[in-house]
C-alpha cells in the first residue's frame, strides 16, 4: 500500500461498521483511500502515511460511519412540516394532506420540497433515500444534482393524482420514462411505487408486479400500516394485505414493504420465507400517527430483512436516522417488556446495511468496505454528551442527535464539508419555502 495515490484520503480516530450478526465492529485510527467514487484501500492511520491524494481529511476526534440509508421517504412532504400535527390518521391523510396535495403539488413544489429534504438528509448523514411521491422525474433531478443516492419510486394508484388528475394512465408513462432514464445511472435507481393495497386494485398491482419483473426494478409499497387497512382488506378480499400481495405474486419478486405494523404470524412467515421482501420500519411515523408498533423482533427472529425509514416529514417530523434508531430500539424493548428486544447494534444495522439490503443496494452501500461506494459520514466525538466512550454503537444510537455530523461523502464526492453544504444552499430556498407555507391556510 506504499506510495498509492487517491482522489481523497480520510483518516479518522474511530470507524464503526454494522455486522450482519447484530455485532458491529469498531476500529481505531483508520485510513481510507478513495478513488473514482469507491473505497479503494483501508489501512491504519500510521500505515497510510506514504499515501498521496488531492484531498486529505484528518479527524482524530471523528467517528467514521457508513452513510445512512433512509429507506422510506416522501421527500417533498417536508413542505408540510408541522402542519396538521396531532390528528387521527384518517383525518390527517384525507382531510388535510391529500386535499392540500391536490391543490398545491406541482413540479415546482416537489422540486423545492426535495431540495429542502436533501439539505436536511445530508446534514444528518443520510446518503441514500428511497422515495415515493408524485412528479418523480422532477424529484430525481433534484436528488441527482444534490449528489444523493436514491431509489426513486414512481407513485401509482387508482385515484386521481396531482400528476395525473384525469387518470389518463400518465403515472405508468412516467414510470417507464423513469426506468429508461436511470437504467445505467451510478446513484439513481428507478422503482415502481404503487401506493398501498387499499388504493390499488388487483389489476394495477398485477400490472406493476409484471412491469417490475420485466425491467428488474423494485416494487415499493405501503403495507398493513393501520388496523383499519387490515380489517378492510379482510372484509373486502377475505385476506390480509400481505396475503393478497402474496396471491398476486408480489412476494416472489424484489419488493420493499413500508410499515408492516399489523402482521399476523402467517404474514411474518410469508415475508420472511420469500427472501425477496425488505420490510422498512418507520417507528416515529407509526407512533406519531398512532398506528401501532411493528413486530420487528418477530420479523428478525423469522429471518426477514428489516431496514429503517422516517416516512414523510409530515408524519415524523424529520428525515434523520439517529433519532429513528434510538426510537426503534426503545420501542421494541417497551413492546416486549424486554431490554434485549432490539439492541443499539441491531438498530444501527437496520439504518445502514439492513436498509441497503432491503433496497437491493448492499453490494454498493451500507457498510465501509474496500470496493463499495464511498458513501461516508464523519461525526465529531469531541463533546460532553459523547464521553466516556465505552461503546460507539451505544453513542451513535442512544446519545447522538445527528448534529454531530460534520462531513459527508456520497460516491466519493464531499457533499457536506466542515458542516457546510457543497451542492445545495439553504439560504437560496428559504424564501420559496415560506411562500408555500403562506398558501397552506385552511
Ligand atoms: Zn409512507
Amino acid at each position: 500500500m506504499l506510495n498509492e495515490h487517491f482522489d481523497s484520503i480520510i483518516r479518522c480516530g474511530h470507524m464503526l461498521n454494522p455486522g450482519a450478526n447484530g455485532k458491529s465492529t469498531c476500529i481505531e485510527r483508520v485510513a481510507l483511500g478513495i478513488r473514482a467514487g469507491k473505497i479503494a484501500a483501508q489501512d491504519s492511520w500510521d500505515n497510510s502515511k506514504a499515501w498521496t491524494a488531492a484531498e486529505l481529511v484528518e479527524a482524530p476526534n471523528g467517528l467514521l460511519l457508513p452513510g445512512f440509508v433512509n429507506a422510506h421517504t416522501h421527500l417533498p412532504m417536508s413542505l408540510f412540516r408541522g402542519l396538521a400535527d396531532d390528528l387521527p390518521f384518517q383525518e390527517w391523510l384525507f382531510q388535510y394532506i391529500v386535499p392540500l396535495e391536490g391543490r398545491l403539488v406541482s413540479p415546482e413544489f416537489v422540486k423545492l420540497g426535495t431540495e429542502l429534504s436533501c439539505l436536511e438528509a445530508i446534514r444528518f448523514g443520510v446518503t441514500t433515500v428511497c422515495d415515493m411521491y408524485y412528479y418523480m422525474a422532477e424529484i430525481a433531478e433534484v436528488l441527482d444534482s444534490a449528489g444523493m443516492r436514491a431509489v426513486v419510486s414512481q407513485h401509482l394508484w387508482d385515484w386521481p393524482a396531482p400528476d395525473d388528475k384525469s387518470q389518463q394512465g400518465l403515472e405508468k408513462v412516467f414510470l417507464q420514462n423513469l426506468v429508461d432514464k436511470y437504467s445505467k445511472h451510478d446513484r439513481i435507481v428507478a422503482a415502481a411505487g404503487p401506493h398501498a393495497p387499499y388504493s390499488c386494485g388487483d389489476d394495477l398491482l398485477k400490472w406493476t408486479k409484471d412491469f417490475c419483473d420485466k425491467h428488474n426494478v423494485p416494487f415499493h409499497i405501503h403495507v398493513s400500516e393501520t388496523k383499519k387497512e387490515v380489517h378492510d382488506s379482510v372484509q373486502q378480499f377475505g385476506m390480509s394485505p400481505v396475503q393478497r400481495l402474496a396471491k398476486l405474486g408480489v412476494l416472489e419478486s424484489h419488493a420493499v414493504f413500508a410499515h408492516c405494523v399489523h402482521l399476523d404470524a402467517k404474514d411474518i412467515q410469508s415475508i420472511a420465507s420469500s427472501k425477496k421482501v425488505g420490510v422498512i420500519h418507520n417507528p416515529e411515523s407509526n407512533m406519531k400517527l398512532g398506528s401501532g408498533i411493528a413486530p420487528v423482533r418477530q420479523l428478525l427472529d423469522a429471518g426477514a430483512c428489516v431496514g429503517l425509514g422516517t416516512d414523510g416529514v409530515a408524519s415524523n417530523n424529520d428525515l434523520g436516522l439517529f433519532k429513528e434508531m434510538d426510537v426503534a430500539a426503545k420501542l421494541q424493548k417497551l413492546a416486549h417488556n424486554d431490554n434485549t428486544a432490539l439492541t443499539a447494534e441491531q438498530a444501527f444495522y437496520m439504518a445502514t446495511l439492513g436498509s441497503a439490503k432491503a433496497l437491493g443496494l448492499d453490494h454498493k452501500v451500507g457498510s465501509i468496505e474496500v470496493g463499495k461506494a464511498a458513501d461516508l459520514v464523519i461525526a465529531d466525538l469531541n463533546a460532553a454528551h459523547l464521553y466516556p466512550q465505552h461503546s460507539m454503537a451505544s453513542l451513535v444510537v442512544y446519545s447522538m442527535s445527528g448534529l454531530e455530523v460534520q462531513d459527508v461523502w456520497i460516491q466519493g464526492k464531499r457533499v457536506f464539508k466542515n458542516s457546510s453544504h457543497t451542492t445545495l444552499s439553504f439560504d437560496a430556498c428559504k424564501d420559496r419555502v415560506d411562500f408555500y407555507r403562506r398558501q397552506m391556510k385552511f
